[in-house]
């Protein structure tokens, strides 16, 4: 079984070298929720060796403080496939709604909650955090 995605044109496709559907997490924040144009973001966190791409990506660094994240996306439609950030050299973070199987994933940890839409409940017993979540309890829950 192979894991695929890709963009909205579907001119930038990509596979990634995982047996199943990658656990996901939403982030709540400003940032994401501006990025998105939506509620929250869904991500999964995958090695970034495990990500395979073709099509025409293009680049896009945004910098604070002392961390670049190094974003890729459509050079045609410009919808963000993933990125990775110098602070956690070798994990991509993958845009989930990219996923040709988006449907079928799972939430298992929500940040940023306190940003979060009201209307939003998240469902009792899923682990979540008022921002970031510190990674020692963080990591485990998406990478194993
Ligand atoms: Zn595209
Ligand atoms: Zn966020």
């Amino acid at each position: 079984m192979s894991i695929e995605g890709g963009c909205r044109c579907s001119a930038v496709r990509y596979t990634l070298s995982i047996d199943h559907l990658p656990p996901t997490y939403a982030c709540h924040c400003l940032d994401c929720q501006t990025w998105s144009g939506s509620t929250f973001s869904q991500q999964a966190l995958l090695p970034e060796e495990a990500v395979h791409i073709s099509g025409p990506v293009v680049f896009y660094d945004r910098t604070t403080g002392d961390r670049t994240s190094h974003q890729r996306m459509c050079g045609i439609c410009h919808t963000r496939l993933y990125n990775t950030n110098t602070r956690r050299p070798g994990i991509a973070v993958m845009r989930a709604g990219t996923l040709d199987d988006s449907d079928r994933l799972d939430v298992v940890a929500h940040i940023w909650v306190k940003r979060k839409q009201p209307w939003l409940i998240v469902p009792e017993g899923v682990p979540s955090w008022p921002e970031s979540a510190p990674p020692e309890d963080f990591l485990p829950l998406l990478m194993g």
